[in-house]
């Protein structure tokens, strides 16, 4: 579960968050939508501390985010992270950039994470692209590999940041449904994105940011069909 409250955060005297509550319970899928600038990147990378807190809490299953660098490793065992521009390693395959993290943050040997490398790998529908380097493969292949990545930590909570807004349109449906798997299995899911098919799909809430607040949250029936806010409307309104 992610408990967060009252999160500021401030860049120079620009307040990217305003005091921002959001809990996600265990097994969650909670989608966030906004506008651009709205804060959505900030809010999801002070959950993976990378960004210093300016004020309010973020506890992870549990732990306490502090400035100890302790904690700091204890959550990110916690919590795998996906990324809009997928951030793989270009001199490593697709195979040694699942395996890295294992070696180094879990201790696993260099046998045992070429094991579970290739499960995931499997599981994203990629066994057979596992020796080819990121430069090789298309962008939907790419951000699949970042997803294997993310999953041989074995996080019990994943966070996307707008995971297909630089695929091409033919590769978007083959990384949602990558997601869309993963989202019927127990794992925590909190996704910046603005697909709202995948949002009605797998979203059991849905939250609306504007200007580094939440301004609206909901199921993701009423969120779509009878939106509140008329900040939310106009939104909609824009992206549908
Ligand atoms: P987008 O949809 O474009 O990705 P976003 O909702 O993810 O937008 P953020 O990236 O969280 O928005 O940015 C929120 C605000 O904080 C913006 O005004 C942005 O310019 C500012 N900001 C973000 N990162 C930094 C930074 N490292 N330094 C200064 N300002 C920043
Ligand atoms: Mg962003």
């Amino acid at each position: 579960a992610i408990a967060i409250s009252g999160l500021v955060k401030l860049f120079g005297d620009h307040r990217a968050l305003g005091g921002v509550d959001l809990t996600v319970r265990r097994g969650e899928k909670v989608v966030i939508c906004g506008p651009s600038g709205s804060g959505k990147s900030t809010l999801i990378r002070c959950i993976n501390a990378l960004e210093r807190l300016d004020g309010g809490r973020i506890v992870v299953n549990g732990i306490e985010l502090t400035a100890d660098e302790g904690t700091v490793q204890d959550i990110r065992q916690e919590v795998g992270m996906v990324f809009q521009h997928f951030n793989l390693f270009p001199h490593l395959t697709a195979l040694e950039n699942c395996m890295l993290a294992p070696q180094l943050n879990r201790g696993l040997s260099r046998a045992q994470a070429a094991k579970l490398a290739m499960a995931h790998l499997e599981r994203v529908h990629l066994a057979d692209q596992a020796h080819k380097y990121p430069s090789r493969l298309s962008g939907g292949q790419q951000q699949r590999v970042a997803i294997a990545r993310a999953l041989c930590m074995e996080p019990r909570i994943l966070l996307f940041d707008e995971p297909t807004s630089a695929l091409d349109p033919e590769m978007v449906n083959e990384v949602l449904g990558v997601m869309e798997d993963l989202a019927t299995g127990g794992v925590t899911m909190l996704c910046v994105t603005h697909e709202m098919g995948f949002a009605r799909r797998v979203a059991d809430r849905c939250v609306f940011m504007d200007r580094g607040a939440i301004v609206e949250e909901g199921g993701s029936r009423e969120f779509f069909d009878a939106p509140a806010s008329e900040r939310l409307r106009g939104f909609l309104a824009q992206i549908l």
